[in-house]
């Protein structure tokens, strides 16, 4: 069965033929390929074609396809145990190990995803402030929870409409929204809100809207004005997270967050999420307070053993500098390919080993309304030329690309060869 069939078969029986919306290939259009194996920076598709993979699976795979010391961790660990619905030791020693490296992890609850990670934190917040608000920012992403499924409306804040139906009015009701980028608009919304607002949450490197990185400042305001009106802080930092350094982005601006949530390489690749923060906020979480939060698969202990492994060689290894350099080689060469044939359009955004092509803009894009209007259709066009050439990137142009440190010099130079041949064919 060749991807094109698997997709027709899939559809009668899944919605849309998949289970996460960005796989089926809407933004870009085509049929989505069905990927049977992976390894290292490759991925094989059911038809036996290798593609380098600069999706890595949203993020997760900070080294690369079943990297094989972890490979080694997760099979010794299914010849143990695959889940016991009990207390094991396998969840102690990954809490231990992020707790004692980054210091406004106090305590962590582990979840199955990140947007139950969210959730969960924001029942927190709510519960500690006794506020029902919560402020977020267009052009961020936290998951499909209802409250965070909101983006700004009419430009007021308060008159917020959602993404999805299917969300109550009522829940609706207490999110409000903020452009990034923005600090007269946060001041004046804290002003009139701010004593009403629980959680301030926030991707301090927004990343799944095209990639906008902040400036500190704006970062900066978020804190100050948190603090002055009693607002917690919650950095969403599952994206983020172990991903542009082992502390993420508040080791990098030093901006401390009350609450932070993990996701993606935390499980090194398996269905992990984590929410922490300062003890007297996470013993709020039962058992030990009154704020409910259960999971029948939480700490699984194939997910903690990995992600300690993941966890482990990004704190022994510092995989960052070299990640970041190897980031800016691919891109450049990227820009520099596209410019040679005749097509000086593009430009890249990057932060460590995330990167973002878009189109040219004569200032740095940190809110979703300067994307350029035509970001999507070029970045269809350029996806599928690398796509047929055996290159695969996330199948959006709002998806940013990740790399792993499985994509050696070799496999850049590679992606450079096939990107020019991709050009080359029109
Ligand atoms: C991926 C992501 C989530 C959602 O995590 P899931 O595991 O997909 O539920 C939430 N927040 C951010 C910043 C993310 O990148």
């Amino acid at each position: 069965m060749n991807s094109e069939e698997l997709f027709q078969r899939s559809k009668n029986v899944v919605p849309g033929g998949v289970h996460s919306p960005v796989r089926s290939f809407a933004s870009v259009g085509g049929t989505p390929v069905f990927f049977s194996e992976a390894s290292g920076a490759y991925l094989k598709s059911v038809e036996g074609k290798e593609y380098i993979d600069y999706c890595l699976s949203f993020g997760p795979l900070l080294f690369g396809h079943r990297h094989p010391e972890i490979q080694e961790v997760v099979e010794e660990t299914v010849r143990k145990a695959w889940s016991f619905g009990a207390c094991e030791p396998y969840s102690l020693e990954l809490a231990e190990f992020i707790t004692s490296r980054i210091p406004w992890v106090e305590k962590i609850r582990f979840v199955n995803s990140g947007t139950e990670a969210v959730m969960s934190a924001l029942r927190v917040a709510r519960a500690a402030t006794g506020r029902s608000k919560i402020l977020k920012f267009d052009g961020c992403y936290h998951g499909h929870l209802d409250q965070l499924l909101v983006k700004a409306g009419s430009g007021l804040a308060g008159l917020s409409s959602s993404d999805s139906k299917g969300i109550g009015q009522e829940i609706i009701q207490n999110t409000l929204v903020l452009p990034l980028d923005d600090e007269i608009a946060l001041e004046n919304l804290f002003r009139d809100h701010g004593k009403n607002i629980a959680c301030l949450v926030i991707e301090p490197l927004p990343a799944n809207y095209g990639l906008l990185p902040q400036r500190i400042e704006f970062l900066k305001k978020c804190r100050e004005l948190t603090t002055k009106f009693g607002t917690l802080l919650l950095f969403d930092e599952v994206i983020s997270g172990f991903r542009v350094s082992f502390q993420g982005m508040a080791g990098i601006t030093g901006i401390v967050p009350d609450l932070v949530c993990y996701g993606k390489i935390i499980g090194g690749g398996f269905p992990v999420g984590a929410y922490a923060g300062k003890k007297e906020l996470m013993d709020l979480v039962a058992p030990s307070g009154p704020v409910y939060q259960a999971g029948t698969l939480s700490a699984n202990p194939i997910g903690m053993r990995a992600g300690l492994k993941t966890l482990t060689k990004a704190w022994n290894e510092n995989p960052y500098p070299e990640l970041e350099s190897k980031t800016k080689k691919l891109t450049s060469g990227i820009l520099k390919t596209l410019e040679d044939s005749g097509d000086p359009h593009w430009e890249v955004v990057t932060f460590g080993s995330l990167f973002w092509l878009k189109g040219k803009t004569k200032e740095p894009v940190r809110t979703i309304t300067n994307i350029p209007s035509d970001h999507k259709s070029n970045f269809a066009s350029f996806f599928h030329k690398l796509l047929n050439k055996g290159v695969y990137l996330a199948p959006s142009g709002y998806e940013v690309g990740f790399l792993s440190t499985a994509h050696n010099d070799e496999v850049i130079e590679a992606t450079l060869t096939k990107t020019k041949q991709a050009l080359e064919d029109k």
